[in-house]
């Protein structure tokens, strides 16, 4: 039996790679950096998506062999000019802390007519240390006045894809690994690693 090609998710993030490892399928063995105790939390210092997904994808790929990939992501809320982008795991204080994030959120949306906002995702695949290719995702949406639902982490909870009347957390996963910002730059990374001559 052929041994599963194996990718290595450079977060401690156990959703992202929860989410990473579905839609990958059985195809793949998916693990990520709480895997491995020896390796480090790699600083996203960036300013951008690209910036960070590069630094991690990057900072594991030296330290494991075979292919890793980084997903940089956040929630991009127009009537805040763009925020909270790429500072979306720590808007409200707490790096992580999803409830605090969504409190704040909610706090600065409130009032406003604008509702539009969307789910960004960028990733990069890296292999020895350097960065081979990168990928993006979006999933455009409308954002609700108080969290509803349950499932999923993060901002999920505040946020309704367009086409549907529910929010990403009451719409559950299946449908969410549907339509995320996050599938949608899996599905790239899927295209390109199927064209390299090895994984
Ligand atoms: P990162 O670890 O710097 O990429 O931060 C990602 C942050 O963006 C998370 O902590 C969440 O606040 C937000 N985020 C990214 N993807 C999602 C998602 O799929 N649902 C909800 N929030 C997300």
């Amino acid at each position: 039996m052929p041994t599963q090609p194996r990718l290595i998710v450079a977060t401690r993030n156990p959703h992202k790679s929860f989410e990473i490892r579905a839609l990958l399928g059985a195809d793949w063995e998916v693990l990520d950096v709480n895997d491995f105790a020896e390796l480090p939390v790699i600083e996203e210092a960036g300013n951008t998506f690209l910036e960070n997904a590069r630094l991690k994808a990057e900072g594991i790929s030296r330290l494991v062999a075979g292919w890793v990939l980084a997903d940089d992501s956040g929630l991009e809320v127009d009537a805040l000019g763009g925020a909270p982008g790429v500072w979306s795991s720590s808007f409200g204080g707490e790096e992580g802390n999803h409830a605090l994030n969504n409190a704040r959120l909610v706090t600065a949306i409130r009032g406003q007519a604008e509702r539009s906002a969307r789910f960004r995702c960028t990733m990069v695949l890296a292999k020895a240390g350097i960065a081979q290719a990168d990928f993006c995702g979006t999933v455009e949406g409308t954002l609700t006045d108080s969290p509803q639902g349950e499932g999923g982490f993060g901002y999920d909870p505040l946020f309704i894809p367009e086409g549907y009347h529910l929010t990403f957390a009451q719409l559950g996963q299946d449908i969410k690994n549907r339509l995320s910002h996050r599938a949608r730059a899996l599905t790239q990374v899927i295209a390109w690693l199927a064209e390299q001559p090895q994984n």
